[in-house]
């Protein structure tokens, strides 16, 4: 029988459950870890193509911011033609809340703006007509909703564009709508807009991207920030696929099951047939029984034709008959014998090849529920490798059995803890030996002789038979059975020659 049939079923069953929770935890790791990098690449992609979103609108301001230069320096305080210009380019860039121009006038700075709203302070455009033209020159204040852009056109005008936040931070989730912040700086720290969606939770540390903007003029730093998983965990496939794995265990377990019912009614089948010594007994009982009167019809058959043909003259006709009579309830008796070898011997034919210690251990296996019931406590010593011996390795089976029953049911006779039963096999020369021995408090005189004599028995409904059989099947495979007592019980030792198969 295969080893895991033997395992404690509770430890099987112990065993199976945490084998399948270790399935269903590698399972969601391998789902998550997936989930995971699916999520990272999806981020980055998005990340990027919000970077360059941001990019391409910091480039429109600087040309916007050079246009208005350029017109300024072509038609100096040209209100009219500037503020046309203005508004138009205002329309196309949903960004830019103000165009606005600051011209100094002995006053102060006077502002022009597309849209109104407040001017702004003039110690920031002081410092804006101080810088030189060009994108080097480009100030950046910080809003409260965004930030102002400056660009100086000489020493007496500043350009300004009104920058709004909630407008940029709109064209940089276009693509990606699951950033979970997005927030641009100045490249000294100063934030310029920053955009959170309330933080889900998530056992992930967040990802984040963050890169500096390529223009020159305004090199600022955009961040996004994902929180992946968390309320984002695949519980969908998750939950499928733990089902999918409790679905194959319950398979897994009913075939099993299956398995081992049918496993029990082949070892059921076998015990029976390997119990089939102390059926033969009874058949054999039987059978005498039925000889009796056959062979007694001989008798009187044999008798009576010798009494005819002893008469003067013989009476051949009835001495004939009588005769006769004689051999047809021989052959009855024959074939009652033809019988009861048929059934003793099933296996006849051919020898094979047979492993003892593998014999040994199929008779423990089918015992095994009779040595747990009565408490004892088996101890094997087999010779590993032994050599095979030539003959039935049921009929084999059937005397390992046989032996074994007995000493169980010697071992009734004392206490629990003292119900030993050794097995051993080794080889001895040409011979491979087993020996049974029990602590059953042994054989006594009259059985140490009789024991393999046909209906010796000491047990109460026992017919004699068994070791009488066991013997005559060892001496058909050209072995002996002997009996003896050892220690505190009775040994009987079986030699086998070591053959091959015919
Ligand atoms: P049965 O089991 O029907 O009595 P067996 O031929 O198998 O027939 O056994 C004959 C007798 O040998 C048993 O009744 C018993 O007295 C004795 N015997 C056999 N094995 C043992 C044993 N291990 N210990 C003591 N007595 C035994």
């Amino acid at each position: 029988m295969p080893a895991a049939m033997r395992l404690n079923p509770r430890l099987f069953l112990l065993g199976s459950v945490l084998a399948w929770l270790a399935c269903c935890v590698l399972f969601a790791a391998w789902l998550i870890g997936n989930e995971r990098s699916r999520t990272r690449d999806d981020f980055t992609t998005q990340a990027r193509i919000a970077y360059s979103i941001l990019t391409q609108r910091a480039e429109q301001q600087e040309a916007v911011l050079a246009s208005l230069v350029a017109l300024e320096h072509a038609m100096p305080g040209n209100a009219p033609v500037m503020s046309n210009f203005a508004l138009s380019i205002q329309h196309g860039y949903p960004q830019l809340v103000s165009v606005e121009r600051y011209g100094r006038e002995d006053t102060g700075w006077r502002m022009f703006s597309t849209n109104g709203g407040a001017a702004a302070p003039s110690r920031q455009l002081d410092a804006a007509a101080d810088q030189p033209g060009g994108t080097a020159g480009t100030q950046v204040a910080v809003l409260d909703d965004g930030y102002r852009l400056f660009r100086a056109a000489g020493h007496d005008v500043v350009f300004a564009l009104r920058v709004s936040a909630p407008a940029l931070a709109e064209l940089a989730q276009s693509g990606a709508p699951s950033f979970q912040s997005v927030q641009m700086r100045t490249a000294d720290g100063r934030t310029l807009w920053r955009y959170e969606h309330p933080a889900a939770w998530s056992p992930w540390p967040a990802l984040q991207l963050e890169k500096q903007l390529n223009t020159r003029g305004q090199p600022f730093v955009m961040t996004a920030t994902h929180a992946p998983l968390g309320a984002g965990v695949p519980w969908g496939r998750l939950v499928l696929g733990w089902s999918i794995l409790g679905a194959a265990a319950a398979l897994a377990a009913w075939s099993m099951a299956q398995y081992r019912s049918r496993t029990l009614a082949q070892r059921q089948l076998r015990l029976a047939q390997a119990t089939r010594i102390n059926a033969m007994g009874e058949v054999a009982a039987g059978i005498a029984h039925e000889l009796n009167q056959p062979l007694t019809a001989v008798l009187a058959n044999t008798q009576a034709s010798v009494r005819w043909l002893e008469d003067d003259p013989p009476d051949l006709v009835r001495a004939r008959e009588a005769a006769s009579g004689a051999v047809q309830q021989a052959r009855r008796a024959g074939a009652i014998l033809k019988r009861l070898r048929e059934f003793i011997s099933p296996h006849t034919g051919a020898a094979e090849a047979v492993d003892l210690n593998r014999v040994v251990d199929d008779a423990l296996s089918l015992m095994s529920e009779t040595f747990r019931q009565r408490q004892i406590r088996v101890v094997r010593n087999m010779a590993p490798n032994l050599p095979t011996v030539a003959g039935s390795a049921v009929a084999f089976e059937q005397v390992i059995v046989n032996l074994l029953l007995n000493a169980a049911d010697a071992l009734l006779h004392v206490p629990a803890p003292q119900r030993a039963l050794h097995i051993d096999s080794t080889l001895d020369g040409p011979q491979v030996v087993v020996v049974v021995r029990d602590s059953g408090g042994g054989l006594n005189a009259e059985a140490l002789a009789r024991v393999f004599e046909p209906f010796y028995t000491t047990k109460e409904g026992g017919m004699g038979l068994g070791l009488t059989i066991c013997e005559s099947i060892i001496h058909e495979a050209g072995g002996t059975l002997g009996a003896a007592n050892v220690d505190a019980g009775a040994a009987f030792t079986l030699r086998l020659p070591v053959g091959a198969a015919t």
